[in-house]
This record gives structure tokens, sequence and C-alpha cells, in this order.
């Protein structure tokens, strides 16, 4: 008999998911994770759970299922939710036209329009060029550095899975999976490397252009800024398949490439999120072919300055965030061996879908 039921290689959101799908099957569980303390994608990211927005259909379901898995998760692991509900400001005509062609959805029906004066009431910061908003109750968010190491460790104590740490998976075998320290005996293998999967799916990373995607981020220091959850701004409106496929959206696609090229370039988009201590985390940019450069800052931050008023903003801190994009979407999956899986979430959203990933692999590896 194997030492394990399932050894999960990778501890970011996509190998805790698997781990915990696993464990509350009652299977005995190890994970491999190559870094001693976390630092890819899932601690790199803003920890906001998204739904308004998101593709109708397989993603906005895989939401919908991640969520309640974030409230049981939080909620037993003791993580704060810092923020719940989303305010999505739009500072143009059209970008209204497309939060109202939303709102009028089936997936808009819990959403609230709002005019110009009750985005200011319910948001005292926001800048005067707002002309209204949508505000989504569902949204969760949770700070994506504390809570990912944290999840790992109520794995561990709680749900007795055996963690790994500094320790690199090699190679998938028929009865396990090869690492640096041995060998780990297992009757099914889920590697799930982020932006490494070319180790582990060579020829699909290739056939699928595979390649990494840059973000910038920023935190900034913001004295008296009180966000009343996520907010996002309108540029956003294009990059969300949800919001980007709607009738409405065309105009607004036209607007902003004529009035914004450069954010357009360097694919700026707005969220603003903020943490326990008062400050705000910013982000950002989307570059395929290059590092992240001083211009992306300059642009996250002037379209901040469109969105909220905060004379005294200061960036506290700044980093790039990595995760993988290929031609195939919403993630790269291959199974090099029938009990084994390699996974890549590949359209930027693996803290929102997540969890519903991991239960659907599962489901299939062990019925
Ligand atoms: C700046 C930024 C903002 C984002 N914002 C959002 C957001 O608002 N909402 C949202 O839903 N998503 C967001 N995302 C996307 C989300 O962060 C990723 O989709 C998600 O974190 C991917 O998780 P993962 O576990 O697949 O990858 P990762 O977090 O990259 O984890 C992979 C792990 O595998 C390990 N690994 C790799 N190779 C090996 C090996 N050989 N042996 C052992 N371990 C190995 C790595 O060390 C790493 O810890 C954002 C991402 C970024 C970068």
């Amino acid at each position: 008999m194997a030492a394990f039921d399932l050894v999960v290689a990778g501890a970011g959101i996509l190998g805790l998911a698997h781990a915990l799908a696993a464990t509350r099957r009652g299977l005995k569980v190890a994970i491999v994770e190559r870094d001693p303390h976390a630092r890819r994608s899932s601690v790199q990211n803003f920890g906001f759970v998204t739904l308004a927005g998101q593709a109708e259909g397989v993603t906005r379901s895989r939401v919908l299922r991640s969520r309640e898995v974030w409230l049981e998760v939080t909620d037993s692991a003791g993580i704060p939710v810092l923020q719940r509900g989303a305010l999505l400001v739009a500072r143009r005509a059209e970008s209204l036209a497309v939060l109202e062609e939303y709102g009028a959805t089936p997936s808009g029906a819990r959403c609230e329009l709002l005019p110009a004066a009750a985005v200011r009431q319910r948001f005292a910061a926001a800048s005067a060029g707002i002309v209204g908003g949508l505000h989504s109750p569902d949204e969760l968010r949770v700070e994506a550095r504390d809570a990912i190491p944290a999840i790992l460790r109520w794995l561990e104590e709680a749900k007795g899975v055996t963690v790994h740490r500094g320790r690199t998976a090699l190679a998938i075998e028929a009865n396990g999976l090869a690492t640096d320290a041995g060998f780990i005996d297992a009757g099914a293998v889920v590697v799930v490397p982020g932006s490494n999967v070319a180790a582990f799916a060579p020829g699909l990373a290739t056939r699928t252009r595979a390649h990494d995607c840059r973000l910038q981020m920023l935190r900034l220091r913001a004295p008296g800024v009180e966000l009343p959850g996520v907010v996002m701004g309108d540029l956003s409106f294009l990059r969300y398949e949800g919001f980007a496929t709607l009738r409405s959206a065309a105009a607004l696609r036209e607007r902003v490439a004529a009035e914004q090229p450069r954010h357009v370039a360097a694919g700026v988009h707005v969220i603003v999120a903020q943490s326990a201590d008062g400050s705000l985390v910013v982000g950002d940019s989307h570059r395929y072919d290059r590092e992240c450069d001083s211009e992306d800052e300059a642009l996250i931050l002037d379209e901040f300055a469109a969105l909220v008023h905060a004379p005294g903003a200061e960036v506290v801190d700044r980093w790039t965030g990595i995760y993988p994009v290929a031609d195939a979407k919403p993630l790269l999956a291959e199974s090099p061996t029938p009990r084994s899986r390699v996974i890549a979430v590949t359209n930027g959203l693996g803290m929102s879908t997540g969890f519903a990933i991991g239960e659907e692999t599962i489901a299939e590896l062990f019925g």
C-alpha cells in the first residue's frame, strides 16, 4: 500500500485546494513545496475573490463554489476576511452603461446600481470625476501573504497533511513523485506548479505558447482613506469577461483606446484593496513581453488618482507578480499518467476559482 493516497507538488492556492478536497474525503495527503516560505502568485495578489464581471458558465460557477469554501476555510482556520463586497466605479457615461447592462443580467441580480451621490455616500474618498457605480455584495478579500501560509499550517496541524517545505518535485512517476530529497510513494499525484508549468508539461506548454505575465503591484499609505469594500475602476470593465463581452462595452473600449492608449498598452486597470493597517494594495499592469518598470507604476498611480482622492498618498512597497498565460484558458491540464494531473490556471483567477478546481480534480481521480 502507498504511503499516501495523494501527493501534491506546489503549495499555492491550487495546491492547498487539492490537498483540502482530498482530506475532506478522508484521504492521506502530502504536500511538497520548493520554497521554504510562500512567495509566488498566490501571495503576490490582491487576495480578492471576485464575482462581479466573471464570465457566465464554468468560471462563475467555480467562483461561487470557491467562495463557499473560502468562507468555511477562513472560519475554521481563523483567517480574517478583511473586506466584503466590491464597489465598481464609473468615470464615464460609457462605463455607467456597462454597469447598467450588467445589472440587468441574471449575474447582476444581487448588485445595486448607484448614482454618483450614493457612491460618494459610501465612499467619501471617491474622486470628483466619478459619475456612478455598482455595488456587488459577494466579494471576499483576505490578505494573501498571511492567508496562504495560514491555510498550509492549518492543513498540517488540523487536517493531518504532511508538508515538506523547501523540497523540489523533479518528476511524476507511475507510483508517486520523485523529489530532490527522495521518492514519495503515493496512489495519485497532482502537480500545480504555477508559472513553472513547462517543467512538468513541456509539450502542452509549448503547444499553447505558455509564458509569464508580469504585473506591477503597489502598497500605498493613504491616511484618511477608508474603502467600503474592494474598489474597481472602469478600465477593469474591459478586462473582466462578464463586462467586456456586453454589447455596451464596445463604446467604452473605443473611448478608453482614444483617451488612455498608454494604459491600454501596459494592460493597466486599477483595483484597490485595504489591509488591516489601513494601507492600500493597488494594482496592476499586465506585461507579456517585458519586465514591469517605472512607467507601469506611473500609469497605475495616474489611474488611482482618477478614482480616489488621496492627497497624502505615498508608495511604501512595490512588487512584481507573475502568473502563467497561454492560448488555452482558463487552465492548462494534462495527465502524464492515469493517476496524475498537472494543472496551471491561465486566466489570472486562481484565488477566485482554485478551491472549485481542486474539488473537480479530486473527483476525477478518486470518483
Ligand atoms: C499581481 C497578481 C494579482 C492577482 N489578482 C488576483 C485576484 O484578484 N483574484 C484572483 O482570483 N486571482 C488573482 N491572481 C491570480 C492568482 O494569484 C493565481 O491564479 C493563483 O495564485 C495561482 O495559484 P497556483 O497555486 O496555481 O500558483 P502559485 O501561487 O504560483 O503556486 C505554485 C507553487 O508551486 C511551487 N512549485 C513550482 N515548481 C515546483 C516544484 N518543482 N516542486 C515543488 N514546488 C514547486 C511554487 O514554488 C509555488 O509555491 C493574481 C495574480 C497576480 C500575480
